[in-house]
């Protein structure tokens, strides 16, 4: 299986490969830029493509780009909308600039105005961010819709949503993260093999299963429906590590980069939880 973690960037791109490299990381996502800021980040030619070429050197693979939290495509406030989109478009030539495969994000929150109008809102934001930004022709990395857990008036809590937009973002083609703490808050399962196997069906259906491109692994804080999105250390959270076992056992997910985005305050939390990832992975009879 190919995991890997969340790197920081802050410190530059060359200090997050070392990191990358340093972990054992077969594949790794960082932010666009920071994740509460929406001030474009900024990445220098050179440095990018010492970067690529040290992730490839490395079998580092695929890159994953997350949009910041503060993105709201789903905004019914005309500036905060406009803001959130052009940071879209601004990730998306970020995202191919160091050659990412992927980039993740919210869909975002329809603050009040409702789940249609946040879906038209979040639709045409991809539309429009997407013309923008790959208007040379050369195509883009695969943007992907992060399931989230429905906290406050979130979109994206469910496939069904999840295929609205899909469905409504004409022509861009789209993809799903599935975030383990988020799905689990959201009310689905994930422990069981027939929780799981009823939620992967009901992804199936709704957006095909084919659509399903990555997967966030993170245990929760919060119990099976809470719309908490905390995410809890691999094992020691409300999944745990039987409900870990379960998901990477899944012969449905096998073939998925999993990403950890677990509590870090030093490189040793992602060493300690990539190691438990590894590990579980290792013990799960697949099935
Ligand atoms: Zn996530
Ligand atoms: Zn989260």
């Amino acid at each position: 299986m190919k995991l890997g973690v969340h790197v920081n960037r802050a410190g530059g791109l060359m200090k997050a490969l070392d990191a990358a490299r340093s972990l054992g990381c077969d594949t790794i996502q960082m932010f666009s830029r920071s994740p509460r800021s929406l001030r474009p980040g900024s990445v220098d030619e050179d440095e990018a493509r010492r970067f690529s070429e040290g992730l490839a050197a490395a079998g580092i693979g695929p890159l994953v780009i997350h949009a910041p939290y503060l993105l709201n495509l789903a905004s019914p406030r005309k500036e905060a909308y406009e803001a959130s989109r052009d940071a879209l478009a601004h990730d998306i030539a970020l995202a191919r600039a160091v050659g990412a495969g992927m980039l993740v994000f919210h869909p975002g929150s329809h603050l009040g105005s409702g789940v249609e109008a946040g879906t038209t809102n979040i639709a045409s934001a991809i539309v429009d961010a997407c013309e923008k930004a790959c208007d040379d022709g050369e195509s883009g990395p695969l943007l992907l819709l992060e399931m989230v857990s429905g906290a406050g008036t979130e979109v994206g809590k469910t496939f069904e949503e999840q295929r609205e937009i899909m469905s409504r973002a004409n022509g861009v083609p789209l993809g799903i993260c599935l975030d383990t703490c988020h799905i689990f808050a959201a009310g689905y399962e994930v422990r069981t093999r027939g929780g799981l196997s009823q939620a992967l069906d009901e992804l199936a259906g709704a957006v095909g299963m084919e659509s399903l491109a990555l997967v966030h692994a993170n245990d929760s804080v919060g119990d099976l429906g809470s719309h908490l999105d905390r995410h809890a250390d691999i094992g020691e959270g409300r999944i745990g590590e039987n409900g870990f076992r379960t998901i990477l056992g899944c012969s449905r997910l096998s073939h998925l980069p999993f990403i950890l985005e677990t509590p870090h305050r030093t490189l040793d939390d992602d060493a300690r939880n990539l190691a438990a990832l590894r590990r579980i992975a290792g013990e799960a009879v697949s099935w």
